[in-house]
């Protein structure tokens, strides 16, 4: 379990993105931008009131004389009037006058303008300014901006209906210096107001949310980096943020426990694999081992049986040593195909490279299955094209893949034919690649029994096999085998209507053919007058080896061992060899040590062929 709280996140640098795009900034900007829009919508509200007022603040000025006089004392006294007006005049107001309903003048603060019509006087005609002020309607104000001057003309009425106006020339400069301080104050206290709010909201989201926040993609991005260690610090307030920790801070223990979970069972794994592989390789090298000491004793069995054959025998003594050989015979192929399948299984399986004739291989291999397929009254029939190259491949390999593939044919076919066909499918550059077929009109194979007899002592449960016997082992190694060359060995079936097997592989055209070479193998027995020198520890191979060199016309000798026969050869007395056979395992000294030692200590030019030999 690892240590909870190790370490914490909080110190721990944000990620590479840009502040614009943070939590905190986007939080900033909208904080700003709402109190922006609040903010300049009260400011334009106020600033419309106050200017409102400023100009409610002129009117007034007009108003109350205009009431005062409209109050039923025109006409009158015209110096009082007068007297009135004159006071109005002052800073704003420039001028002032007493109009009547025809546009004249009744009096005015200049006596010039006095029962004159007055120009200024146009403005009281534009109605589309009209200003009604007051809870009543008996005044009426006409406003007209132009010129740096405001006119303002205030109706007056009495009982009897309109009787003429109070007109007054301001100026507007006061009132729109005022303005625009007002509105200049309005703004920037408004523009502080919204930089105020911004920055307090900032910092007020940055200390409550995104400097957690923070810590959280920090501690994220430690787990995306395989930190399981690592853990948000302060989440133990009750907020979501502090679920939000609180369940981040879990899920990464959980993680780490099953990270260690995952890591012990992974050793676990690979311990019981290394396990189960040593198991696997002993038991092929012991298999190996086995088979090899089992091959030694029962060469000898062959080997002596042989011999007994070509010796005065009554019938019935041939008929045991007949027996003797095919079970021997047999025992052999099995211990064969164990070897063999170990030897696989180990790695130790390695293709050599021999000139190959398939064509007058099959030929061979046919002769060798005369007897059997006579014996049951079948047909082997063989097909390989006269033009067949020769090539380079291992051909020892594919021979007893071949072997194994006939013998099954003949061994499961009743009544009909086996053929034998190989074909040859293309050539690219120097290599070629060539078809192979076994079929037979024999049992045939399930479907479901075809998906098992390519695995190791599998066979398919019937009286014919059991008829047979068998190990159950030969298409496991011909298919390993054929995989070997980069093929595969694959079967088709009908139960009742025969099968075949196939692969195909490719090989190497041999470019200078040498018919001699590969059309030896007569079998025929030769008579040599040789010195053999055997070295061969195994006292029944020491028999049968002898033997039959003996029975070749060869003299032979024996060592025991490397050792003994690397003392016989600097024994001055020893006969010129023409061959020495050497086995390989042998107590002292092995066969691969004599042979180097013999090897490093003869003449120049005097080199004895050394054969290795093996059960
Ligand atoms: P073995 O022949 O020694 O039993 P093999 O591995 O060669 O082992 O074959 C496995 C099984 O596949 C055989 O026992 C047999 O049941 C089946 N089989 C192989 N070849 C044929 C064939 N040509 N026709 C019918 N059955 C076959």
């Amino acid at each position: 379990m690892l240590p909870i709280m190790s370490r914490t996140a909080s110190h721990r640098p944000v990620g590479k993105n840009p502040f614009f795009l943070s939590l905190a900034f986007k939080l900033s900007l909208s904080i700003f931008l709402i109190a922006s829009v609040l903010l300049s919508s009260l400011g334009t509200y106020y600033i419309h009131t106050f200017a409102a007022e400023i100009d409610k603040q002129l009117y007034l000025q007009a108003e109350i004389p205009a009431r005062l006089i409209g109050s039923g004392v025109l006409p009158c006294s015209r110096v009082r009037d007068r007297e009135m007006l004159s006071q109005l005049v002052g800073e704003e107001v420039l001028f002032a006058a007493m109009i009547q309903s025809n546009g004249m003048v009744i009096y005015s603060t200049d006596t010039a303008k006095e029962g004159l019509p007055l120009d200024e006087f146009k403005y009281y005609e534009e109605p589309s300014d009209a200003t009604l002020s007051g809870e009543d309607s008996s005044v009426m104000h006409h406003r007209k901006n132009g010129s740096g001057f405001l006119h303002i003309s205030t109706s007056l009425h009495s009982a009897d209906g309109c009787i003429g106006s109070l007109y007054m020339k301001v100026s507007a400069v006061n009132a729109a210096q005022q303005k625009t301080r007002m509105a200049t104050g309005f703004i920037g206290g408004f523009l502080l107001c919204i930089w105020l709010i911004t920055m307090a909201g900032a910092l007020l989201l940055h200390g409550m949310t995104a400097k957690r926040l923070r810590n959280t993609v920090a501690c994220l991005e430690a787990v995306e980096q395989g930190d399981l260690e690592v853990r948000i610090g302060r989440a133990k307030s009750l907020d979501e943020l502090g679920v939000l920790a609180r369940g981040v801070n879990h899920m990464v223990g959980e993680l780490a426990r099953q990270h260690a979970d995952q890591k012990r069972l992974e050793l676990e794994l690979n311990r019981a694999k290394e396990s189960a592989e040593k198991s696997s390789r002993s038991k092929s090298e012991f298999l190996a081992n086995m088979s090899h000491e089992i091959r030694t004793p029962m060469n000898g069995v062959l080997g002596m049986a042989q011999l007994m054959r070509d010796t005065e025998l009554s019938p019935e003594q041939t008929e045991y040593i007949k027996t003797i050989s095919a079970s021997a015979d047999n025992l052999l192929k099995i211990i064969n195909n164990i070897l063999d399948l170990s030897r696989i299984e180990l790695g130790k399986f390695h293709l050599k490279s021999d000139t190959v004739d398939f064509c007058a291989m099959i030929r061979e291999i046919q002769t060798s299955f005369i007897p059997s397929v006579k014996e049951k009254g079948l047909e082997l029939r063989l097909g390989c094209p006269a033009a067949l190259p020769l090539v380079r491949t291992d051909g020892g390999s594919l021979r007893q893949v071949l072997i194994n593939l006939i013998a099954n044919a003949v061994k499961f076919t009743q009544q009909g034919h086996i053929s034998v066909d190989i074909e040859f499918l293309g050539k690219n550059g120097n290599e070629c690649t060539l078809g192979f077929r076994v079929r037979d009109t024999g049992i045939g194979i399930s479907k479901e029994a075809q998906e098992t007899i390519f695995q190791e002592f599998s066979q398919v449960d019937g009286s014919h096999t059991r008829e047979h016997g068998g190990s159950g082992l030969g298409l496991a190694i011909s298919r390993k085998i054929v995989e070997q060359f980069g093929g595969q060995l694959t079967v088709s079936s009908e139960l009742g209507q025969g099968s075949e097997f196939s692969f195909r592989i490719t090989v190497d055209v041999e470019e200078e053919a040498q018919a001699d070479e590969h059309g030896s193998a007569k079998g025929e027995r030769a008579e040599f007058d040789l010195a053999v020198l055997l070295v061969e520890d195994n006292k029944l191979n020491q028999r049968v080896i002898t033997r039959m060199l003996e029975k070749m016309g060869c003299h032979v000798d024996l060592a025991e061992n490397g050792m003994e026969a690397l003392n016989r050869l600097k024994q001055p007395e020893c006969p010129r060899y023409n061959i020495i056979f050497m086995d390989i395992q042998m107590p002292v000294l092995d066969g691969l040590k004599a042979t180097a030692m013999i090897r490093a200590e003869e003449p120049e030019g005097q080199r004895i062929p050394i054969v290795a030999v093996t059960a």
